[in-house]
């Protein structure tokens, strides 16, 4: 239970209630099924909008104002940040500015990432993006990535800077978080199919969510199946293809064809393509025309036939592989891109 405010039991389910029928709302109004939901139910039996706006590489002197742009003018209700971006208190700012220009606690969905990934360092880290964001719980506390990297380390990393990772002692205390009433639901990130698995085999409560770069150049198909077995929301990261300019799926010339026969922006049919996978969204935008662009994804669908086009894109690649992070070429622990993902491909 959150410790400022404790609902009563008629309360929490007069806002389930609330949210169902939204919920229901827009599936009755859903040309597509899933691919036009508001909200996406997660195993806790919260519920996570589908659109969401990131913030990594926001400049510090623009994040606040596009949080609050995203959530007042665009009707944003999700917003996904982590420490390591650096803005936090920025982001807080945003959303306090938000709350007082009227949008309740309760119709916000703020999710974080743990970085700092020792068992003992769980909760401290949490106490200071609460601080950070102006909030006292989060809807969503992920582990950002299943490694642990020692605090001082560099990029590349040397090989003693990355530590053992130790997941079931790191996930117990996220569990203690949920309990405490300090975040809503927990999830993962970046976890590889071995990863999850090594994880559900220990987590007394379920990841909820599992976030990992997901797009058409990137279709990241095994973990979404996984994910879907076993009952976990997935969110896609990166949607647009990063700011990798090696990346550049805006302007794809299949996702180009596909957007000027749709009459949308190439932006809007990779958000929307993800939507159709059954999975939420995070675009980072700072321009306050893509900002409001990027949530324009109700009431149309990408044909069947043009969903499939996009599907089959064949170089398919990360645009965020963690190499510069976590890869020593030569001293290891992980020398290759592809050990660090437990070479699934
Ligand atoms: P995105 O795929 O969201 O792409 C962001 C880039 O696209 C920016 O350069 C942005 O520029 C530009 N852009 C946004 N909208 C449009 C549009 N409609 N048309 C053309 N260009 C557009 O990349 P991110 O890597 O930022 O991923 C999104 C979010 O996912 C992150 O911000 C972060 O919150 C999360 N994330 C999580 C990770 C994890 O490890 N869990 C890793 C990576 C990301 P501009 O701002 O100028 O519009």
């Amino acid at each position: 239970r959150r410790p400022d405010r404790v609902k009563g039991e008629e309360e929490e389910e007069e806002e389930e209630e609330e949210e169902e029928e939204e919920m229901a709302q827009a599936s009755s109004d859903a040309p597509s099924a899933q691919g036009d939901l508001r909200y996406y139910k997660l195993v806790s039996g919260h519920s996570i909008p589908s659109v969401g706006l990131g913030t990594w590489k926001s400049a510090s002197d623009e994040a606040s104002h596009s949080v609050y742009t995203a959530i007042t003018e665009a009707g944003y209700r999700h917003v996904d940040t982590a420490p390591i971006y650096g803005i936090q208190e920025e982001v807080g700012r945003g959303l306090q500015a938000a709350l007082q220009a009227g949008i309740p606690r309760k119709d916000l969905f703020i999710t974080s990432k743990c970085t700092d990934l020792s068992p003992d360092r769980v909760r401290n880290q949490l106490t200071q993006t609460l601080k950070e964001l102006q909030l006292d719980y989060l809807d969503l506390y992920l582990i950002h990535w299943p490694f642990h990297l020692k605090e001082d380390a560099t990029r590349p990393p040397r090989a003693s800077d990355i530590l053992d990772f130790d997941m079931e002692g790191v996930w117990r205390e996220m569990e203690k978080l949920v309990k405490d009433g300090l975040v809503r639901d927990i999830g993962v990130s970046n976890f590889t199919l071995k990863k999850l698995s090594n994880l559900l085999q220990c987590a007394q409560i379920m990841p909820s969510v599992c976030q990992m770069e997901m797009h058409p150049g990137w279709r990241n198909d095994k973990i979404l199946e996984a994910c879907k077995n076993n009952g976990i929301h997935v969110t896609a990261y990166s949607p647009l293809g990063s700011s990798r300019s090696d990346r550049d799926l805006i302007h794809d010339p299949t996702v180009v064809t596909v957007s000027d026969k749709l009459n949308k922006t190439p932006g809007q049919v990779l958000l929307k393509w993800a939507m159709q996978r059954g999975t939420s969204v995070i675009p980072k935008s700072t321009n306050a025309e893509r900002i409001k662009g990027n949530i324009q994804l109700f009431g149309w669908a990408i044909p069947q036939g043009d969903f499939e086009v996009l599907n089959s894109m064949s170089d398919q690649r990360r645009a965020v592989d963690g190499e510069e992070i976590f890869v020593n070429k030569s001293e290891g622990p992980y020398k290759t891109v592809a050990e660090l993902w437990d070479d699934e491909v």
